[in-house]
């Protein structure tokens, strides 16, 4: 009997695939490349093989990783070029920039293609329309084409992408991962190569669906870990994160009450003035965070911590209306408070993101014009008229913003 299927993700996951991209770097440099089949490859009379090849290459079955020679018996009349890893280098360097400069949280799998976490940004902007300027951004600035794929999970977006190519674009509707993998041969999910796709078809699994209806403890059982994993990805479960190339940090600020108090208002205050503090420093050195955390140490030592991950941001208000939700959700409300802290964690960079993860043009603009009289009068100069009730209550204490990496 087949197990109830796992949860789907539900994370908004981008990918973005160049299309037959030395082929077409070549073609940018030597136009009269277009519309002839093109080989990025090896020498044909030694043990060159394909690196890249066109869409007029591979319908004469041609395709990447095949040795050169068996190439040109397919398709004695292609045009074999031996490669310039300098220039695909540039081109992959452009393209990360224009990425970067878009979007906090990337990874790139490879020279040609990368995948973007873009989960929580629909509540400022459509994100497949986000996901399809950029698409058009980078096939207008660097020339060359490419296809995007838009899902649940890394493994179906890629596999959507694949579905769109060459330079095409398509989106599965949240809630169709499962019905849209189905009728797709098992080769098509990523990592499945020719080996494991006749094991799995000697065991019957030729389409995804079939792999769906499995028994997950048979696939285990059969195939190890891998079975598992497979009937994960399957069904567009949440596995395997985006992982960014940055260096994560973390920061935080903690204050020790000398008197304990169990006064929520005041405590709410502070918990506003540090956010305060923290978002700050995060604009200052162009960071977003995209989990915040609040600690609560009773005034018996009993010290509590809860996070909740956000949509990435660097805006006051988002993150206390965040700290303040934790904190009251958390708070034992007749124990006398001994220690407050707030942290903000899953750094990654992106300062002129700003406007694009905020719906308020006019908050941000506020932002700057406190953040500006901050940075001439210093970081106490300024303060939400909330934080000022915090400071009677805070004698001979300390505030210390630590960074420190996580
Ligand atoms: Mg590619």
């Amino acid at each position: 009997m087949a197990q109830a299927p796992p949860a789907r993700s539900e994370r908004t996951i981008a990918h973005m695939d160049m299309d037959c991209f030395f082929v077409s770097v070549e073609r940018k440099k030597d136009p009269k490349l277009n519309g002839l089949p093109v080989i990025v490859g090896g020498p044909s009379n030694r043990r060159g093989v394909v690196a890249s090849c066109s869409y007029e290459a591979r319908a004469k079955g041609v395709h990447s990783a095949m040795p050169t020679a068996q190439a040109f018996a397919l398709c004695p009349e292609a045009v074999l070029i031996s490669g310039n890893f300098g220039a695909y280098s540039e081109y992959s360097e452009q393209v990360k920039q224009i990425v970067s400069e878009a979007v906090p949280v990337l990874e790139f799998a490879s020279i040609d293609e990368f995948y973007l976490d873009l989960t929580g940004m629909d509540r400022f902007f459509g994100c497949w329309q986000f996901a399809t300027e950029l698409r058009a951004k980078i096939m207008r600035e660097t020339g060359l084409p490419i296809t995007l794929g838009m899902a649940n999970t890394k493994t179906v977006a890629k596999i959507t992408t694949g579905t769109a190519k060459p330079c095409g674009e398509r989106m599965v509707e949240p809630g169709q991962e499962v019905a849209f993998l189905a009728p797709l041969p098992v080769q098509q999910i990523p990592g499945v190569g020719p080996q494991s796709t006749i094991e799995l078809n000697k065991l019957g699994l030729k389409l995804i669906g079939d792999i769906q209806q499995a028994d997950v403890d048979h696939l285990e059982r059969v195939l190890g870990i891998s079975g598992r994993i497979l009937w994960l990805k399957a069904h567009a479960a949440d596995i395997g994160a985006v992982h960014t190339h940055y260096e994560r940090k973390s920061i935080s600020a903690e204050e020790t009450f000398m008197a304990d108090t169990n006064d929520t208002k005041a405590l709410e205050a502070l918990i506003t003035a540090m956010v305060e503090k923290l978002a700050y420093q995060l604009r200052t050195s162009e960071r977003l965070t995209a989990c915040v955390t609040v600690k609560v140490r009773y005034s018996n030592f009993d010290t509590h911590e809860q996070q909740q991950r956000i949509a990435y941001t660097a805006q006051d208000g988002e993150l206390m209306e965040t700290a303040k939700a934790i904190f009251r959700k958390m708070l034992h409300k007749n124990r006398p408070v001994r220690l407050l802290g707030v942290g903000f964690s899953q750094l990654v960079p992106g300062g002129i993101q700003l406007n694009l993860f905020d719906d308020a043009e006019e908050k941000s603009k506020l932002l700057q014009a406190t953040d500006a009289i901050r940075h001439l009068h210093g970081a106490n100069a300024i303060g939400r008229a909330a934080t000022l009730q915090a400071s009677g209550h805070r004698k001979g204490t300390r505030l210390a913003g630590t960074v420190s990496s996580s």
